[in-house]
């Protein structure tokens, strides 16, 4: 079965790829043209750097084109558990830095003009049995009272006039928001462009080496070289950068997406 990335099939695609061979010197060569790559370069050539970015598919292709959607505040654990762990000076500017990439986002969405259906929809933490809500209240409590005021505790009822599901209560994240992720990499790449990337798609990297002090990367479309090089592949690495593809293992989950359903179906 082939799987058709909803996000891809939903958005207009980046059109501002250059054509043709690649070759040339770079003052960073930027390998990989998802969130990480396209967001490095787009940050590097702003401030004049000669960026290229290389990309084995299209950009979007990897993780940053099949996911979720979700931009989640909060931490996935109990913010308690964290305390506990690493202290609560910690605890908080772990919490307080997911809150700041969620509003660094929202600036380059605004500030690059990316249609991305961006919005602050929030996130509910459930319970799924009845036993768990009381240690979801106790986390509700210190969260609230001593990092994220923006945050509710909803007892079953209220879950069920907000979301009309059957769970047994829920913490609320205000702040957290969801956006179309094929706009918003086309969008970024699309930025990163407008900024001085090139940006180079089925140009994946082969080949990497050191010449006289410089990376020389061997590409499906020529050579370029670079002073300093990023490696951005994430979980889909390929086999040549065998560092990289041993220690990040994909894992796939799915989501249903239907039109809006009738009584009928
Ligand atoms: C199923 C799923 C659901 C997720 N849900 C969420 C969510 O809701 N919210 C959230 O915040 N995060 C979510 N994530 C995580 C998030 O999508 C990733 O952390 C993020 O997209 C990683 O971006 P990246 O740029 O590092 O990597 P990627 O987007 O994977 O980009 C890497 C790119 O490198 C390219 N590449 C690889 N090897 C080479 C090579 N040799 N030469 C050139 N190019 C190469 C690939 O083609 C790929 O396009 C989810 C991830 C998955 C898989």
């Amino acid at each position: 079965m082939k799987y058709l990335s909803y996000w891809h099939d939903t958005a207009p695609g980046f059109t501002g790829a250059v054509e043709g061979p690649i070759e040339g010197h770079y003052d960073v060569a930027v390998i990989g043209g998802g969130f990480t790559g396209l967001g490095a370069a787009r940050q590097l050539a702003k401030a004049g750097t000669k960026v290229i970015v290389l990309e084995a598919e299209t950009v979007g292709y990897g993780a940053s084109g099949r996911n979720g959607g979700h931009l989640n505040n909060g931490l996935a654990h109990s913010y308690l558990a964290a305390k506990a762990e690493i202290g609560k000076e910690r605890a908080i500017a772990l919490y307080q830095a997911l809150d700041a990439s969620i509003d660094t986002l929202e600036a380059i969405i605004a500030e690059e003009g990316i249609d991305c259906n961006f919005r602050r929809a929030g996130k509910l933490k459930l319970a799924s049995k009845p036993q768990h809500f009381d240690s979801l209240a106790k986390n509700f409590e210190a969260v609230h009272a001593e990092v994220d005021p923006d945050t509710a505790l909803l007892s079953p009822a209220d879950l069920e006039r907000e979301v009309g599901s059957p769970f047994h209560g829920a913490m609320l994240s205000k702040k957290s928001a969801m956006m179309h992720m094929g706009r918003y990499v086309a969008g970024l790449a699309g930025a990163a462009s407008r900024s001085g990337a090139v940006i180079a798609e089925k140009a994946t990297v082969k080949e990497h080496g050191q010449t006289d002090g410089r990376h020389v990367l061997k590409t499906a479309r020529g050579v370029v070289t670079a002073d300093q090089v990023l490696v951005a592949t994430g979980a889909y690495t390929t086999s040549n950068f065998g560092y990289f593809r041993r220690r990040i293992i994909p894992v796939g989950s799915f989501i249903i997406a239907t039109r809006p359903l009738t009584e009928a179906g």
